[in-house]
């Protein structure tokens, strides 16, 4: 309980006629992209706890903040630098009580001097008291920002999503990925008639006598977008799950109160099969301690740790499962316990998210449901850009699909994480994803914290795991926006020659399988050869001769070659009968083999091409 907290925001937010600063109108474009490198004043500091108090005012759709930041020396530094929109009046700065009146904001970088340098180990604690009208979101969750909306029965409903802008949008923060802090506390104020379900534990919540109530939590070092503000006539639903691993996790869901009762039931009682396939699939529930929150919100979803935004309208859609809920579940081991060191990093948080989905389906309701939910995604692919760059990146650049990979994030960083898994096998791949979560193969509730990882700390990872040197995988699949080429020589009916274009040779027809195993054998890539027939469009595939109503010119077939660019749903289709030699010669574990090699694909799927899903859009 912290029943000051009213009392320091009515307080301090009164507007100090010495130290008040002219507000910007505008958020910069600073302001509104995130992950710009950090200054060497912001790498000089740890940050160690962010106590957050907010007072929500519906009327007005602004806000009055008081941040309280501290920090720890970690090198000399005579300043602390920190990010905050300077659309937001600041009304009052100190250091450790101390009034500062010579720091500066130009254009969203806030800069505190502090009064005397601080050495490595010294600590200090900046408080900064501002109020302002919040950038509002265009189009929640992607053009991000506030949103100020009502429920259906005309009360205020307030939802924050700030991922590709950035936490500096509504808190004084580090706007990078590696600016969490190890602790956020949060005060929130709002009308009594209102609820304010956040991040973390939840420390009470106190009447302030004036018409408003004061919601108070605690997290541990959340995601910095992952700090989220929801406010709404709220329905707390609650159940406790006991864990897999022993533990119980208490399970909560903030439905709005004009909500279907049955619908938010039944999407209540999903909650524990989902905890279940991640805790069987991934591993333990990293924030078992606080709880598996969810919170009803006017736009689609965001992973907000422990708060997960769910906006999906309890809507089904024939997978047998919210795939925003389970997609956004998935955040809270990729992305808010794993988290990208880099926004160039991305497809950890989001390649591996979107993976959940083809495997849950599967988990639920066998491999054909998990097949129909890949193929859609292979349908999307863009390949446009690398999926990583291998250089730092801001958000914007990376989820623009004019300047970054943008849904190849998710799909196909997903399809990678298939093929990659057909290829080492479970064991080595489960094992992947468990060191790259938790650092370690064996976690248990407990025995990990939240941490950071690049690409290349992956790679390691997967190498270490399989005892060999898969850089040609990832730098094939990761690093270049083309697909590799799969190049098929057919002589009559018979497939004379398989190969995959990028670094390996592979072979298929009588002796596929064994040549099949050497070929992924850890060469590294050539580069991509030239000369040889490609494929760029879908359409000019599916223009060519269907290969299935072949077999009557199969005289006129001498060493007739396909090349498959990106290894298309007709070459699904007719690969069953166009490499006979491989169906029956193979044993089920060689066939893995054969899928492996046909990067993001594999031979049984593709009979049938499910619908592409309108306008569904991951967040
Ligand atoms: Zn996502």
């Amino acid at each position: 309980m912290r029943p000051l907290v009213a009392l320091c925001l009515t307080t301090a937010l009164l507007p100090s006629p010495v130290l008040a600063q002219e507000a910007a109108r505008e958020t910069t474009a600073f302001t509104l992209s995130s992950g710009a490198p950090r200054t060497a004043e912001q790498l000089a500091l740890r940050f160690d706890k962010a106590d957050l108090s907010f007072r929500l005012l519906p009327e007005s759709q602004s806000l009055e903040g008081v941040a309280v930041l501290d920090f720890t020396a970690t090198a000399p530094t005579s300043a602390v630098v920190v990010e905050l929109d300077a659309v937001f009046a600041i009304a009052a700065i100190t250091v450790d009580g101390q009034a500062v009146a010579d720091w500066s904001n130009p254009g969203g970088r806030l800069t505190i001097p502090m009064p005397h340098p601080l050495t490595a180990g010294e600590s200090v604690s900046v408080r900064i008291a501002y109020a302002g009208r919040p950038h509002q979101a265009k189009r929640a969750p992607w053009d991000g920002g506030f949103v100020w909306t009502t429920t259906p029965d005309g009360q205020p409903w307030i939802a924050s999503a700030v991922q590709g802008e950035g936490c500096d949008l509504f808190w004084p923060c580090v706007d990078h990925p590696q600016g969490e802090p190890e602790q956020v506390d949060l005060h929130i104020t709002v009308p009594s008639t209102l609820s304010a379900p956040a991040n973390g534990r939840f420390l009470g919540k106190s009447d302030n006598g004036d018409g408003t109530t004061t919601w108070n939590w605690t997290a541990r070092q959340p995601d910095t977008y992952a700090i989220s503000l929801n406010v709404g006539p709220y329905v707390e639903m609650a159940a406790d799950y006991r864990s897999r691993f022993g533990n119980v996790i208490p399970l909560r869901f903030w439905r709005l109160a004009s909500a279907d009762p049955a619908k938010a039931q039944a999407l209540f009682d999903e909650f524990p099969q989902m905890l279940d396939f991640y805790e069987a699939t991934v591993g333990p529930f990293p924030f078992g301690d606080e709880k598996m929150g969810v919170v009803e919100t006017p736009h689609l979803g965001m992973e907000h740790q422990t708060i997960n935004a769910y906006g999906n309208g309890y809507k089904l859609d024939g997978k047998g499962y919210d795939w925003l809920l389970q997609h956004e579940l998935a955040h809270e081991w990729f992305g808010n316990q794993l988290t990208n060191a880099d926004w160039d990093d991305m497809w950890l948080h989001e390649g591996f998210g979107t993976y959940m989905q083809p495997l849950y389906a599967r988990w639920l309701n066998g491999e054909r449901a998990m097949q129909a939910e890949l193929q859609t995604m292979r349908l999307a692919l863009a390949n446009r850009f690398p999926v990583v760059s291998g250089k730092p990146q801001d958000a914007g650049t990376v989820y623009d699909d004019k300047t970054g990979p943008a849904l190849d994030l998710y799909y196909k960083g997903a399809l990678i994480a298939h093929t990659l898994r057909l290829h080492i096998g479970d064991d080595a791949f489960y094992e992947s994803l468990r060191r790259l979560v938790y650092g370690r193969p064996d976690p248990q509730p407990g025995n990990f914290r939240p941490r950071y990882a690049t690409t290349p700390d992956y790679v390691a990872i997967v190498n270490e795991v399989t005892g060999r040197d898969m850089g040609w995988f990832f730098d094939a699949y990761l690093y270049q926006a083309t697909l590799p080429d799969l190049v098929m020589t057919r002589q009559g009916r018979r497939v004379a020659h398989v190969q995959r274009v990028m670094p390996v040779r592979i072979h298929a027809g009588l002796a596929a399988a064994a040549d099949l195993v050497k070929a992924d054998g850890g060469e590294r890539p050539h580069q991509r050869e030239t000369g040889h027939q490609r494929i760029d469009e879908i359409d000019r595939v599916r223009a060519r001769r269907p290969l299935g109503q072949d077999q009557a010119d199969d005289r006129i077939d001498q060493a007739k070659e396909h090349v498959v660019r990106g290894l298309r749903p007709e070459i699904l289709r007719a690969e069953p009968e166009r490499i006979p030699q491989i169906r029956r010669g193979n044993t089920p574990h060689r066939r893995l083999r054969v899928q492996a090699a046909c990067i993001c694909h594999d031979m049984k799927a593709g009979h049938n091409r499910p619908p592409v899903a309108a306008g569904r859009s991951p967040a």
